[in-house]
């Protein structure tokens, strides 16, 4: 029968490439939930509630109930594109502005619980692969199958670096690295729904691996 997969891991360790293709070879759903908290940043950052003068996360919970996100599938592309108030904004939740925000806006409960509700509404149809934070922990603690994805903050550093120069957006690598690692150090020392890894989630440390590798590995440990 179908199952749940849950990755989770550092920013930058492949975990949505991987994800993508999981879902894909299987015929299941793939959501991105990070692309969720960058679409409530984006907001934030559009509203004046973060990265201008002053803050106000006051005022975006207050607002929360009329920030509508929606995955769209794109049948070209062949994976889902995320829509902020009927607007496509997949460009611009990855762009660095959004990335150096949002793991500020992933501390705040209110979001949390928000985004966590979708997610499990979206997981009561079997056959999903989910990748973020928390999802072995907090989203979907009793998912048939975990992994942790790891890989040395350089390596991350240059993949994300690669990624966003091959989309034209004018980046140093030093600015990624500091991206990546203060991330890292945000998500997993939060109050609420700290990164870590469930107990029953398998490590994946794909520093020296190509996606190939990586792909049979976890076939071969999920699919057995
Ligand atoms: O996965 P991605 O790197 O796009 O996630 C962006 C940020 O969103 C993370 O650094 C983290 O702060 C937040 N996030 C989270 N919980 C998730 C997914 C993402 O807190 N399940």
């Amino acid at each position: 029968g179908k199952i749940t997969i849950a990755i989770d891991g550092y920013s930058s360790t492949g975990k949505s490439t991987i994800a993508k293709q999981l879902a894909k070879s299987l015929g299941y759903v793939y959501v991105d939930t990070g692309a969720m908290y960058r679409a409530v940043t984006l907001y934030a950052m559009r509203q004046g509630y973060i990265g201008g003068k002053e803050e106000n996360m006051d005022k975006l919970i207050a607002d929360l109930p009329n920030l509508s996100i929606k995955f769209v599938y794109n049948e070209s592309l062949g994976f889902s594109e995320m829509y902020l108030n009927g607007e496509n904004v997949e460009k611009e939740i990855r762009a660095l502005p959004v990335s150096r925000l949002v793991s500020k806006i992933a501390t705040l409960e209110a979001v949390r619980i928000k985004l966590v509700a979708m997610q499990q509404e979206m997981g009561k149809e079997k056959g999903i692969v989910m990748d973020g934070r928390d999802i072995g922990t907090v989203v979907f603690p009793d998912a048939e199958f975990k992994i942790f994805m790891t890989a040395s903050p350089e390596t991350r550093a240059f993949r994300r670096y690669k990624e966003l120069l091959d989309r034209g957006e004018e980046v140093t690598y030093d600015e990624v690295l500091k991206n990546v690692q203060s991330r890292d150090y945000i998500d997993s020392h939060r109050e609420f729904s700290p990164l870590k890894k469930a107990d029953n989630a398998i490590e994946f440390d794909n520093s020296d691996m190509g996606l190939k590798e990586q792909l049979e590995r976890i076939h071969n440990f999920a699919l057995r």
